[in-house]
């Protein structure tokens, strides 16, 4: 085998400044109180930037703009709209490799990822709903649908500003106003896309960036001037998000966890199988929520499978997530890289067998091999617990109806994947899971025009396509 050299994209393209203050009402603003965080990148730990932290009353400020900025913006014709949303696409596009690079050191994913992967689909996802600003009265919710008002949005740091996408495309397309709060340790991407907004002219308030912690987050959406809330996260902070929005008028949607299963038969391509496991639970180091990080597969071709999957994964660079070689990031943070370990550790010792590749790790920053884990039970926590990381537990299975069982076991439902070369099992398996997406050979395939969202402890409501634009409807 060939030795890699190095191939890092260069950092010089991106320009952060040293602090941030927040974004309202078109304006970078100090925020009232003396709240401020720092964000690291986290494959060598160095602070990137300063980050203003909104109280309470910033958030409020932020509202404000928003409400006053939702008069203008819903009574404009939607062919205008989409002028707006077209050119912030179009921006996107040409800032892309910047905003790459700087996805990539805020986040820590591998420059490959973010450069092929989420900048391509957030351009995508801005064009596709600039597309619907102006046909609104044909998508299927009525002659005249309104927009719901100013929108409170909070997202987690997986896929930044991709997330940011999904969010703020289909409200301002629908003619809603926006305060967005990103997560913590990931803001620089969400402020650079304040810029973007300035460099499109959008109009003042239409979108508001704050940034701070859980509580930032928490007072936004318990804003009483908010009028619709969507979050995506975890399943712990969606149920504390929905208490508190019970009982008001708000509208909420919610993104949540997933403990996807990735089922294979033994008609199977078995090497194209094994890309599509690799890519279920190694893409953004397994920080997916979709991801498949439950292997299900046909006991007769288990061993086959292991070996090839075993092969690969010894294949796979892990490190600076410049290089352009490389496929395995750093960990978001500190303490996603200590759940992961803690779930690992359980694996461990409730008797599931531990395997890595042989895999040299940097000195510094947060790093977590690419892991199997073999004879796990479904009782096991790593069977049944998201782990948010580089870490895929294998069962097997014998029947279909075995198949199913096995992967509807399971409080998520927001993906699966199913291999085999055989349409009408296919179908008959896609019929039965209980799960928002199911792939057919292939994994984690995203597309702005299609619908994403779960099913029970995944949370509900749809964003992506055409339903994508009923959460931010009056229907
Ligand atoms: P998280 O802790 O739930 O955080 C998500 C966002 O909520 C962050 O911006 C966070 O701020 C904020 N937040 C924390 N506490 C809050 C509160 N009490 N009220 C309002 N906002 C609050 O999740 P995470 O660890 O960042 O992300 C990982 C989780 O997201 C995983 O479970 C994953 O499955 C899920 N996820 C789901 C989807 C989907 O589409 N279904 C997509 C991506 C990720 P801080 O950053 O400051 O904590
Ligand atoms: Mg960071």
């Amino acid at each position: 085998m060939f030795e890699y050299a190095p191939a890092p994209e260069s950092r010089d393209i991106v320009d952060i400044r040293p602090s941030y203050g927040l974004f309202i009402n078109g304006e970078w603003v100090d925020p009232l109180g003396e709240g401020r965080d720092k964000t690291v990148n986290p494959a060598s730990e160095e602070v990137l930037a300063e980050v203003a932290v909104a109280g309470e009353a910033d958030v409020d400020r932020a509202v404000q703009a928003a409400r006053k900025a939702f008069a203008v913006w819903s009574a404009m014709p939607g062919s205008e709209r989409a002028k707006y949303i077209f050119r912030i696409a179009r921006i996107i596009q040409e800032r892309a490799r910047e905003l790459a690079v700087l996805e990539s050191l805020d986040n820590g994913k591998p420059i490959r990822e973010s450069r092929d992967v989420d900048l391509p689909l957030v351009a995508a996802h801005f064009f596709y709903y600039a597309g619907w600003a102006d046909k609104l009265s044909y998508a299927g919710f009525g002659p005249s649908p309104q927009p719901l008002g100013v929108a409170g949005q909070v997202i987690p740091w997986n896929f930044p500003l991709l997330m940011l996408a999904w969010k703020i495309a289909p409200a301002l397309a629908c003619g809603n106003t926006v305060v967005l709060k990103p997560a913590e340790t990931t803001p620089l991407t969400a402020l650079a896309f304040a810029e973007i907004c300035r460099q499109a002219d959008l109009p003042p308030g239409v979108v508001n960036i704050v940034t701070g912690a859980g509580e930032t987050g928490a007072a936004l959406v318990a804003h009483p001037d908010v009028d619709k809330v969507a979050f995506t996260g975890s399943t712990e902070v969606g149920r504390l998000i929905a208490r508190s929005v019970a009982g008001s008028r708000k509208k909420l949607t919610l993104e949540l966890g997933g403990k996807a299963a990735n089922i294979v038969f033994e008609d199977a391509a078995l090497d194209q199988a094994v890309e599509g496991i690799v890519n279920g639970i190694f893409f953004n180091q397994g920080h997916v929520c979709c991801a498949g990080s439950r292997l299900l597969v046909q006991e007769s071709v288990a061993e086959e499978l292991l070996d090839a999957l075993k092969r690969r994964l010894s294949t796979l660079r892990l490190g600076d997530p410049l290089d352009k070689n490389t496929d395995i990031g750093a960990i978001n943070s500190a303490a996603q890289l200590a759940k992961i370990r803690e779930l690992s550790e359980a694996g461990e010792a409730e008797g599931a067998e531990r395997w890595s590749p042989a895999c040299p790790i940097p000195d510094k920053g947060f790093w977590f091999p690419p892991t199997i884990f073999t004879g796990v039970a479904q009782s096991h926590r790593i069977a049944r617990e998201e782990i948010f990381g580089p870490v895929l537990s294998v069962l097997t299975f014998r029947t279909p109806a075995e198949a199913v069982e096995k992967a509807n076991n399971t409080p998520y439902g927001l993906s699966a994947g199913v291999w085999t070369e055989k349409g009408s099992l296919m179908l008959w398996m896609a019929s039965r899971l209980r799960a928002g997406v199911v792939w057919s050979n292939t994994f984690n395939k995203f597309d702005p025009t299609s619908p994403f969202g779960g099913y029970k402890e995944s949370g509900y409501g749809r964003e992506g396509g055409r339903h994508g634009l009923e959460a931010y409807l009056a229907v």
